[in-house]
């Protein structure tokens, strides 16, 4: 039974599929877009498919930017000799929140998870390795503390080690199955300065 008309049907659907939005909240942004005055609208959707098309990874650390390379991988401030390693640009932007942190990221867009079926070549992995090569000192593996977090935690620091990088995981002060992006800065920092050599 279609209670709505097609066209409010389809954004609802539409906004279902979005993460974290249920049937209510689908229905409840629909029915406040369709009452939003037309400019605004227009302007919400043009900046949507603006940054789709415009976002890119960054050459050097793949995290999600709008030029060749990230303000971070281009700035002449920060330690390029350490290379932090995370699971998505969002706790590249925890870490960076805290501002104590001056070293460089590098980016993953997700960890090894052979239970859903996320391999190693799933991820920028290949992409770290081979930045290696140029003149870095310390990998910090700040993936979170869940299994896959930790799975890949391990896989990275085995590929590594045999290379003569020193490598170091945040220490285990970010609780188990944390997201890094809902800690709090004085948690993030004790885990960073806590961190211990693999
Ligand atoms: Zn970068």
């Amino acid at each position: 039974m279609d209670y709505y008309s097609n066209q409010i049907s389809r954004l609802i659907e539409e906004f279902s599929c979005l993460p974290g939005i249920g049937a209510k909240s689908a229905a409840r942004l629909a029915f406040h877009l369709i009452h939003m005055p037309e400019a605004d609208v227009k302007r919400l959707a043009d900046t949507m498919v603006e940054a789709r098309q415009k976002v890119r990874y960054c050459k050097v650390c793949c995290t999600l930017t709008d030029s060749e390379l990230c303000p971070i991988c281009s700035s002449t401030q920060r330690d390029h000799k350490t290379v932090m390693v995370v699971e998505n640009t969002r706790d590249l932007a925890a870490y960076e929140k805290t501002g104590k942190y001056n070293g460089v990221y590098h980016v993953l867009h997700g960890a090894i998870s052979p239970m859903i079926g996320i391999g190693p070549e799933d991820i920028k992995l290949k992409e770290l390795i081979s930045r290696l090569a140029d003149d870095v000192e310390e990998v910090i593996i700040a993936t979170n503390s869940s299994l896959e977090g930790e799975t890949t935690a391990m896989y990275i620091s085995k590929l590594i080690k045999p290379i003569g990088v020193k490598v170091t995981r945040i220490a285990s002060g970010v609780p188990v199955g944390g997201d890094l992006e809902y800690i709090d800065e004085v948690t993030l920092l004790r885990a960073l300065d806590g961190r211990t050599e693999l």
